[in-house]
């Protein structure tokens, strides 16, 4: 028996212990289709393995978000590096040059073509996201289509040959139509919905009145700590960027 991380659909099972909630089963990888070791972690062996149903009776299945706040911070972050890595495996059964079968390659965490030797590892999307600020107050957009329940920073892929202080720019340029000036990295953050890394900036307002594009952006304003609109949780690196500008 070895210790899972069992997801469906990108959702993660738990299950209720007199300890608290737990998202881990013990079950044999073999018996799922899909399934990847994960680095140890406190001396366990784990694995995440895709399920077609519920791992056991009482099992409830919680997003990744929600997680959040069930478990350690370890334990969440082992949940987004197998939601991760699972996300990765099914989207490269086969290969993107020649169209052959993928095979695991024999040392390290990637995928082989054994006809043309295109290997393929997981992928990671870089994601710029900036807390702008204009005096003691700081830029949020509430997204278009009213998806998102709150407002936060503006944030964007970088594209290609592009640096990082160049993309929060033209993210900040292109939402929301202002200039900013002293752009500073702040923190990062892997955000496993499926596979961003979040590179956290501060910038300072330079010019230009806020316009919104109207396409992914709805709304921006300026808003200073006493009249903050609600904002996102704590699982993101948003709310970090946004809590530390109003923690002197
Ligand atoms: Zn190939």
């Amino acid at each position: 028996m070895k210790r899972l991380l069992l997801f469906s659909d990108d959702q993660l099972w738990i299950r209720h212990t007199p300890e608290g909630p737990s998202c881990l089963f013990d079950a044999d990888p073999a018996a799922f289709a899909l399934t990847e070791p994960l680095p140890a972690y406190a001396a366990e062996e784990v694995f995440a393995a895709e399920s077609a149903g519920p791992p056991a009776p009482g099992a409830e299945r919680v997003t990744l978000r929600a997680l959040f706040d069930l478990v350690t911070p370890q334990r969440y972050a082992q949940a987004g590096l197998a939601r991760q890595l699972l996300h990765w495996r099914r989207a490269h059964r086969f290969c993107g040059a020649c169209g052959a079968p993928l095979q695991r390659h024999a040392s390290e965490r990637a995928m082989v073509c054994p006809a043309c030797g295109h290997t393929a590892y997981p992928r990671i999307n870089p994601v710029v996201i900036t807390l702008v600020a204009r005096g003691d107050q700081i830029l949020l957009t509430r997204k278009a289509g009213g998806v998102l329940p709150f407002w936060s920073l503006v944030a964007g892929f970088v594209e290609a040959n592009e640096t990082l202080e160049q993309a929060v720019a033209r993210e900040i340029a292109e939402e929301v139509g202002l200039r900013v000036t002293d752009i500073r990295y702040a923190a990062s953050q892997p955000w496993p919905y499926p596979n961003n890394l979040m590179f956290g900036f501060t910038a300072a307002y330079e010019s230009g009145s806020i316009t919104p594009d109207g396409v992914e952006i709805a709304e921006a304003g300026w808003f200073g700590r006493d009249d903050l609109p609600p904002i996102p949780s704590r699982v993101s690196i948003a709310r970090r960027l946004i809590d530390a500008f109003f923690t002197p």
